[in-house]
């Protein structure tokens, strides 16, 4: 028998060590702060009220303990033989609902000193005559969800004067415990538990709104909602015996996860009563819950009812072993000399099942009439996120709690949803493979596939792009249309000259879906050349003249190029072709004879204006045949677009053999501005570029990324900022505010910067976003933005379904935008340019980029890389394969 006058100290439980420990490191965190606020309707005797608490405290040791080290430093709970409990009793009368809720979570996040505080705390609110808020306020350590409902129900029939049995102690579970993790029943569970984990331990990768910070935080918030009678009774009905309500909810809730990660192997932390399996301290009060983890692997192909019954079988093995307890404190610290242990709980989620033990229990006479008021709220728990059923009636409540370091509301909130929307689609056939599951929905559908697609712009649909130029000639035939050194062409001198070659390139043959190779060096002829073959009809094929030679005969020989067009001082170096050559130099006397009438051209918006080289998987490059059609929306769309006024210098920085220079280059002469041409010498030297920026006086730039970044770290280190530009395009590679383009933007006046992206099998850009003003709002990673004019863009599942806002999925390009195909490769063109599941049009297509993308909530599209090993090396697209071979 215990002396009631002297302090006697034991050991603690291993979860209380671990809460102590955590105290230590922590001691201003909330996360392990509990409590309980119910809805007395009734009149209260504020006397008895205190009494019937003060005679909880007494009856229960766990109530009157504080926590420290004994002399040899071990951690000891401390049975004191009384406890002064504080106890309030508050005139809330006046008080709004928001208010009473405010207090009673400030009074939850008061912060124990577990060395000397008492561990529980009362409050009482007045709310009139008859109505009370009761609050008890309690540590973990001292309690779990069991504990608080016998407090409650204890309380209930204390007050009622009716007789409560004698409590047991929490010291005798300790004992217990400690001998059982001795015993050869202990390694018994160890040894399950290290198989149930011993492997490479997944981590879940939930994609977050904010970077992950490199230690786990403890900030969070909650989201509620209610599912309805209607929803739970039809969930009920897929009960069985061996299967509850809750593995239900919880099997879904591994659907959403493996839906929003794509990752099958899972693993939920489960907290249970931990009560099951020991009838000796079913009814402790103290701190016995445990969590249990319960790893899952998933099918997108398996059924839900299949699911259902995997999840059922392996959480009742878990429960099993759980029933004889292993302490997750232990288990984690066991884990841990394993070099793949990550979380600090094993998992980041938790799924949390709750009922209130004491609402549910049958109304007794005479006893205080109590209902849930403020539901308990789990708050910074180190998850990512963690979710709390709790059955009240007929009703599930439902609490999501985040890391707000992580997840915004409105994030939580869809996430919320997709559950709803899964349990429906789960109810309605629960024989639907997991993939398939509905998780968006209706009006998110409608927002992802028609309102952010909704791009139609009408442009004229009568002119190629060639004719589009000649109208710019009229216009202004005297403007300069492109200077080079100390050359220049006025839109008059370049028209006649473009004809000539047309004229010429027509008596050879060229004209509608004919090939004409161009491999020129940087000059005046090399873009004479180009448009001298649009306008005679044909497509050109660009090669970099600094092309190997195998490559060179390979994109010739591939594209059955009728002629080459190309320089005098370059044919040596040339491979032999078939081709027939011409010299843009050599034989201009021969060409010039030609009229300089602008030519019939016989071809029309679904012919070619160029075939374009990337590099293929197999080795090969491969050729993308692009069509005027698109092309046209390309160049409409740029002219329509630009802040430059029309008269504006562009440079063109990009080789021709990049789809880029094209809107570069019929972007400037379709709007009637001058093309600043530059040699390739001076395209490699950046400081000698920013002078020539400078001199004359460019407005627009097209540029990769990297090239950016290299100009705004000489610009800046040099002190030369180009003060006359006013647009800047960048693709390529996901764009970086560095501090050096942050820098360089912020000293140029009213200069935005335009992040486009699309690759070559599309018309050069399909989306972009636009950076103005204070460079001290744009983001670090600025995103992709949105489809531009007559695109669409879809982002889908590996199952070519629709993701949700904010969840990966890989990028797939509709509209005119699309290029033919690739040039003589039918099935890698079928393989790549799929049939559009969500066009009623005969023969639309999409094209399935490769690209890793999410929306953010506004719609604009964030790039996150690539699905493939394609990468890109000073701008050239390599397919890794391509290398191999
Ligand atoms: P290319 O066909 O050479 O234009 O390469 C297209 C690929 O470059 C795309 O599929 C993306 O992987 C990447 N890319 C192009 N533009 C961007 C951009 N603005 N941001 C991120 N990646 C881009
Ligand atoms: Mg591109």
């Amino acid at each position: 028998m215990e002396n009631p006058e002297i302090r006697y100290t034991y050991p603690m439980s291993e979860a209380q060590k671990w809460l102590c420990f955590i105290h230590k490191i922590a001691p201003d965190h909330t996360a392990y702060n509990e409590y309980n606020a119910v809805k007395i309707n009734s009149h209260l005797d504020i006397e008895t009220w205190k009494a019937t608490w003060q005679k909880i405290v007494e009856r229960h040791a766990i109530l009157r303990t504080t926590y420290g080290t004994d002399k040899e430093g071990e951690p000891v709970q401390i049975v004191h033989p009384t406890m002064n409990v504080p106890m309030q009793v508050i005139d809330a009368k006046d008080w709004s609902e928001e208010q009473l809720k405010q207090e009673i979570l400030a009074c939850a996040d008061v912060l124990y000193d577990l060395e000397k505080d008492p561990i529980i705390r009362l409050y009482l609110f007045q709310r009139s005559a008859t109505e009370w808020v009761q609050l008890f306020t309690i540590h973990q350590i001292a309690s779990d969800s069991f504990t608080k409902d016998l407090f409650l129900k204890e309380f209930q029939q204390l007050y009622g004067g009716i007789p409560v049995k004698e409590p047991l102690a929490y010291t005798d579970f300790v004992n217990w415990e400690s001998e059982m993790l001795k015993s050869p029943w202990g390694e018994t569970l160890w040894q399950y538990w290290e198989k149930q984990l011993g492997g490479e331990l997944p981590i879940l990768d939930l994609p977050t709104d904010l970077p992950r910070p490199s230690v786990v935080t403890y900030r969070s918030d909650s989201h509620e909602f209610k599912l309805n009678q209607e929803l739970v009774s039809r969930l009920k009905q897929l009960q069985s015996d061996s299967i509850s309500l809750f593995k239900i909810a919880l099997s879904a809730f591994y659907v959403l996860l493996y839906r929003y990660t794509n990752q099958t192997d899972i693993i939920v932390n489960i907290p249970t009563e931990n009560r099951l399996g020991k009838k000796e301290f079913k009814d402790v009060a103290g701190y016995l819950a445990s969590l249990v983890v319960v790893p899952v692997n998933l099918e997108g192909n398996t059924t839900f009812k299949e699911l259902l019954i995997q999840v059922a079988h392996t959480v009742d093995q878990a429960l099993k072993h759980e029933a004889y307890n292993y302490p997750l404190s232990q288990l984690v610290k066991q884990l841990k000399l394993k070099s793949n242990f990550r979380h600090p709980l094993v998992s980041s989620v938790m799924f949390n099942w709750r009922k209130l033990g004491w609402y549910d229990t049958e109304f007794q006479e005479g006893l205080l009439q109590i209902e849930p008021y403020l539901l308990e709220e789990q708050r910074g728990a180190p998850y990512d996120l963690s979710v709390e059923m709790i059955e009240v009636g007929d009703e599930l409540n439902v609490r999501w709690n985040y890391n707000s370091d992580l997840f915004n509301s409105e994030t939580i909130d869809r996430i919320a949803r997709h559950y709803l929307t899964l349990l429906e689609g789960i109810v309605a056939n629960p024989e639907t493979p997991i993939f398939k599951l509905p998780l968006l929905t209706e009006s998110e559908r409608h927002q992802l596939l028609i309102e952010w697609n909704n791009t139609q712009v009408y442009y004229p649909k009568d002119k190629c792009i060639h004719q589009l130029f000649e109208e710019q000639v009229e216009k202004t035939p005297d403007a300069v249309a492109v200077v080079f050194e100390n050359r220049q062409l006025t839109y008059r001198d370049l028209n006649c000259r473009a004809n000539q070659l047309a004229h010429y390139l027509q008596s050879e043959g060229v004209g509608p879906e004919v090939l004409v190779g161009i491999c020129v060096e940087r000059s005046l002829e090399m873009v004479v050349g180009l448009l001298g073959i649009i306008k005679a009809g044909g497509a050109y094929v660009p090669i970099d003249p600094t092309y190997p030679s195998e490559r060179i005969s390979y994109m010739l020989e591939n594209s059955q190029a009728s002629v080459l067009l190309t320089q005098k001082n370059l044919v040596a170096g040339l491979p032999e072709i078939r081709a027939q050559i011409i010299c843009l130099d050599a034989d201009w006397n021969l060409v010039s004879q030609q009229t300089d009438l602008n030519p019939n051209c016989t071809a029309s918006e679904e012919n070619l204006a160029y075939v374009i080289y990337t590099s293929g998987s197999t080795g090969k490059p491969k050729g993308v045949a692009m069509k005027h059609l698109a092309l046209r929306n390309l160049i409409l769309w740029q002219r329509s677009n630009t802040t430059v006024s029309t008269r504006a210098k562009t440079l063109q920085f990009v080789p021709i053999s990049f789809d880029v220079s094209f809107l570069e280059i019929f972007s400037t002469w379709c709007g009637g501005g001058t093309l600043v041409l530059i040699s390739e010498e001076l395209r490699r030297d950046l400081v000698a570029l920013l002078h020539l920026v400078r001199a004359k006086q460019v407005e627009r730039l097209f540029l990769p990324f990297v090239a950016l970044q290299q100009l705004a770290e000489t610009a800046q280190t040099l002190g030369l900022i180009p003060t006359s530009l006013r647009e800047v395009i960048t693709a390529g590679e996901q764009l970086q505010i560095t501090p050096a383009i942050a820098s360089f933007f912020s000293q140029l006046k009213d200069c935005s910067l335009h992040n486009q992206y699309g690759p070559s099998e599309t018309h050069v850009v399909v989306t972009v976003f636009t950076l103005t003003g204070s460079t001290d709002t744009w983001p670090a990673l600025p995103p992709i933005g949105r489809p531009i004019a007559n695109i669409q863009i879809y982002l889908l599942d590996q199952f070519a379904q629709p993701v949700p806002v904010g969840i990966p999925g890989e990028l797939y390009i509709g509209g005119v935008s699309l290029a033919k195909g690739y040039l003589n490769r039918p099935e890698l063109t079928e393989q790549k340019f799929i049939p559009n599941p969500f066009s009623n049009k005969p023969g639309s297509r999409l094209y399935k980029t490769g690209d890793l993308a999410r929306y953010l909530p506004d719609g604009n599209i964030e790039y996150l890389g690539r699905i493939d090993n394609q990468v890109k090396v000073r701008g050239f697209r390599i397919e890794l394969g391509e290398i191999e071979v």
